[in-house]
């Protein structure tokens, strides 16, 4: 087990390293260091402790062979028999990286009568599609999910798995990881293949969003990481592909404890996560009242208003219209933003975007990095001349 040790020849109980300690993991008892289950192996004790008594013991891979550890595979989340829309972005960036790796792409998809489902996910880039159909997977249930999950993974061995993050994809891919001894990375943003070791590296916004962490799981497979939806862009299908559905059985003993009684849907309030245009408005706009012009361009051109984080802070906009790592995530055909800075907080909401026209006085501005068209000036100015010319 990979864990803290307390060397206790070395340790003296001096208790610095429980003054270090940022979670309450350590205690000094008869003289001696102990740690408790508060301990998350941040490493600080480690550093800290003037006697090196004080170690993190990495648990070494469990299956030796990581060799045999080949493709990737994305879960194809459907709910009332069809597949959700973060199944074909997580396809999309699967098939990016199966080029990378030279390997092969697979979908698991999962329910009742889903055939012609199957049969899109190729077209989106699957090579094959691992498909249970069972009456049984007709609710999503983890636990039934669980077990077909563990068998297939065991069975054909793939090197990475991704899963949508949906109120599903989170509290099943968990499970899967520890049923398997794996690591997962949760609200992935970037996925990218390390071109030296061939390790899937999983970035996602860490310590409260004010860093990107880049993580990787070198002794340990699948590699698992789940996606928020919305953030990586779907390709074009191809209807002329081909591919392999392989038929799978769930085990005929297993049964879920759960019993569905009655399935009540919540109704779907449009949200801004759903718009095509969105104009967008930050902090650059420099009043409240501006946002009356940002709302007429937004009306114009048929399009939703999006504001940055500091709109809503300041209550000249609400919530529902808040874009970034803890507003909505958005993926519009078209973004325009105007007097927005571009800071990795809004950036993790709108990479997902296809096309991005940014207007920022500053020329340095972050935002035009991700930008693919950039516009240099005030944006007053500029919202009012757009007005002038799509109201004529
Ligand atoms: C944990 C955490 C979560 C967060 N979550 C979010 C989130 O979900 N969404 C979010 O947006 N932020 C979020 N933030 C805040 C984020 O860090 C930034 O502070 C915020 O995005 C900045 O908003 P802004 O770009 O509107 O303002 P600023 O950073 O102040 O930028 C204003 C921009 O306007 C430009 N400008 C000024 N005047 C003009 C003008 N006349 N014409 C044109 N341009 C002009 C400036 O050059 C500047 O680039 C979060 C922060 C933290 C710590």
């Amino acid at each position: 087990m990979s864990g803290l040790k307390i060397d206790y020849e070395k340790c003296v109980g001096c208790g610095l390293c429980v003054k270090s300690c940022t979670s309450n993991a350590l205690e000094i008892k008869d003289k001696k260091a102990l740690v408790n289950e508060k301990c998350v192996l941040c490493g600080i004790c480690v550093d800290t402790c003037p006697f090196n008594a004080i170690s993190i013991e990495k648990e070494q891979a469990i299956d030796n062979d990581l060799s045999e550890y080949s493709n990737i595979w994305v879960f194809a989340e459907q709910h009332m028999g069809k597949v959700l829309p973060v199944a074909y972005e997580l396809l999309s960036k699967g098939k990016e990286l199966s080029r990378k790796k030279d390997c092969k792409l697979a979908a698991i998809l999962f329910g009742k009568d889903m055939k012609s489902e199957a049969e899109k996910l190729i077209a989106q880039g699957a090579d094959k599609v691992f498909l249970c159909e069972d009456g049984r997977l007709k609710h999503n249930l983890d636990e039934i999910y669980v077990e077909l999950f563990d068998m297939l993974i065991k069975k054909h061995k793939p090197e990475i798995f991704l899963f949508g993050a949906t109120g599903f994809g989170r509290s099943v891919a968990p499970r899967i990881a520890a049923r398997i001894r794996t690591g997962l990375t949760a609200d992935c943003t970037v996925l990218e293949i390390d071109k030296d070791t061939g390790l899937l590296k999983q970035t996602r916004p860490a310590f409260g969003g004010n860093l990107m962490a880049t993580i990787i799981c070198p002794n340990h497979r699948p590699q698992m990481a789940t996606v928020r939806p919305g953030i990586m862009p779907i390709q074009e299908p191809d209807p002329s592909r081909s591919g392999e559905i392989i038929n799978v059985s769930l085990n005929e003993n297993k049964n879920s404890n759960i019993d569905i009684v009655e399935e009540i849907l919540a109704e779907k309030a449009e949200t801004i996560a759903d718009a095509k245009i969105i104009v967008s408005a930050g902090r650059g706009i420099g009043s409240q009242k501006n946002l009356a012009l940002v709302n007429r361009l937004a009306e114009s051109i048929g399009g939703n208003v999006g504001v940055s984080r500091p709109l809503v802070d300041m209550g000249w906009s609400e919530y529902k219209h808040q874009i970034g790592q803890t507003g909505f995530t958005v993926a519009p055909d078209l973004l325009i933003t105007f007097g927005i800075s571009g800071a990795i907080q809004h950036l993790a909401g709108i990479s997902g975007a296809k096309k991005i026209i940014a207007v920022n006085s500053d020329p340095d501005a972050p935002i035009f990095s991700i930008a693919h068209y950039k516009i240099v000036g005030d944006c007053v100015e500029i919202i009012k001349k757009l007005i002038t010319i799509l109201e004529k």
